[in-house]
């Protein structure tokens, strides 16, 4: 039986499994907290976004900040996607993975000098320009070195993503993209820069985003300045439609990335554009529900208002809940007879507001691993040593084999590049 919105979580004689692997098996092995990655997971969501590409120029940039982890990137290299970077330590992650740095996009509104520097030399296919200022420099930089910079300018185009303020950027308070308005006006600018080549445009609006029409919204505004510019003699290679298309953690109900890329594609061809190569930056979509944090109970503190229930997995290791009051599904690993009880999971770390859930319905012991589901995208990419916890190890299985792709961290390593003094 597998877990609705999870098709490779699997319950079997009551034991939770991942790609057919009982996951409090993996906890005994590797201990925790752990997360643990389905490789076929991340591969069936490359195939959903690739079955509706099928046939027309595009690729597929992995927005490689929900989980950069370099077996994950080198999944996707494999897989045949580029990368969507957004800072210079990304993008020689993408190198260290065997990606291709030709295939690759690079985002974010504060790239210094040298990651642009980095970047020309790298090779990377496209800069997706987030303010005028920063084209300048850009300009400059790629001057100097005696090139030209292939440039996108990220559009911003007005649209509520209906996501959670935190993670929406398409709006015009937001501090990402160029505002609509002005995008003409900038352009016209690029075209006269030597050190700049116009070859594409973007939006990223938002993410966890549950429907398809905030897309649609953003894309024919797109579409409008495509062919304003077209009037004007700026022909552009590519449209990049960015990320951000949502998960289920509860009962939301996204559209598949397949029935999503369909309806752009729709749109794009109805409007004339069919021919012009189409770009993707999704994040979330493809490793979210690829993985699960594990962790052992430690204690339970049950009482009259409330019951904690205390696991060695914290908000340094997940910071979902903390930062965003995020809802993520906790399941034991191994269910057991019993009155459940209504607990908060919550972490060691000296915060209240380190919790993983809160009024979860639950049988639990001490000595129980309980996973957190939906936790492979923002979840060890925001992993901090707050309270001198080393960071978590993670483990990768693929049909029957299992990977520890990243030791756990250890104290040492932490304390490795400070001094006394004297
Ligand atoms: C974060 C980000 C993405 C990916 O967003 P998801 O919601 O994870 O799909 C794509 N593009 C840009 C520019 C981003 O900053």
């Amino acid at each position: 039986m597998t877990l609705p919105g999870h098709p490779f979580l699997s319950l079997h004689d009551r034991h939770l499994q991942l790609e057919g692997h009982a996951l409090d098996a993996l906890a005994r092995q590797f201990g925790t907290p752990l997360y643990v990655y389905s490789r076929n997971a991340m591969r069936a969501q490359v195939r959903s976004y690739e079955a509706a590409l099928a046939g027309r120029p595009h690729l597929l940039c992995y927005a490689m900040k929900a989980n950069s982890s370099l077996a994950v990137l080198q999944t996707f290299a494999e897989a045949g996607c580029g990368f969507d970077i957004v800072s210079g330590g990304e993008l020689q992650r993408v190198l260290a993975a065997g990606g291709q740095p030709g295939r690759v996009v690079f985002s974010g509104v504060g790239k210094t000098r040298d990651e642009m520097r980095l970047a020309l030399d790298a090779g990377v296919r496209c800069f997706n320009v987030e303010s005028e200022a920063e084209l300048l420099v850009l300009a400059d930089v790629a001057s100097a070195a005696g090139r030209r910079a292939p440039v996108s300018l990220r559009v911003n185009p007005d649209v509520d993503a209906g996501t959670h303020p935190y993670i929406s950027t398409g709006l015009k308070g937001n501090k990402f993209g160029i505002a609509h308005e002005r995008a003409l006006a900038v352009y016209a600018q690029a075209r006269a820069l030597p050190g700049v080549e116009v070859v594409g445009i973007d939006c990223h609006i938002g993410s966890q985003i549950t429907s398809a029409s905030p897309y649609l919204d953003a894309l024919d505004r797109l579409l409008d300045l495509v062919d304003a510019l077209a009037s004007e003699g700026i022909e552009l290679q590519h449209i990049d439609l960015g990320g951000g298309l949502g998960i289920t953690y509860t009962d939301e109900e996204p559209p598949s990335p397949e029935a999503l890329v369909r309806q752009m594609l729709e749109r794009i061809d109805a409007r004339g554009h069919g021919h012009r190569e189409v770009l993707l930056e999704p994040g979330r979509s493809l490793v979210g529900n690829a993985g699960v944090l594990l962790a052992e109970v430690l204690y339970l503190k049950p009482g009259e208002d409330k019951s904690f229930c205390i696991v060695d997995a914290a908000m340094n290791d997940l910071m979902r809940p903390a930062m965003y009051q995020a809802w993520m599904r906790i399941e034991p690993c191994h269910r057991h007879d019993g009155t459940p009880r209504t607990w908060d999971v919550v972490g060691p770390v000296c915060e209240s507001g380190d919790w993983l859930g809160r009024d979860r319905r639950l049988v639990v012991q001490p000595g129980d691993v309980l996973a957190v589901l939906s936790a492979g995208a923002y979840g060890m990419t925001m992993a901090s040593n707050y309270n001198t916890r080393p960071r978590a190890a993670e483990v990768m299985v693929d049909g029957d084999r299992v990977h520890l792709i990243r030791e756990r961290e250890t104290v040492p390593q932490l304390l490795a590049g400070e001094r006394l003094i004297g």
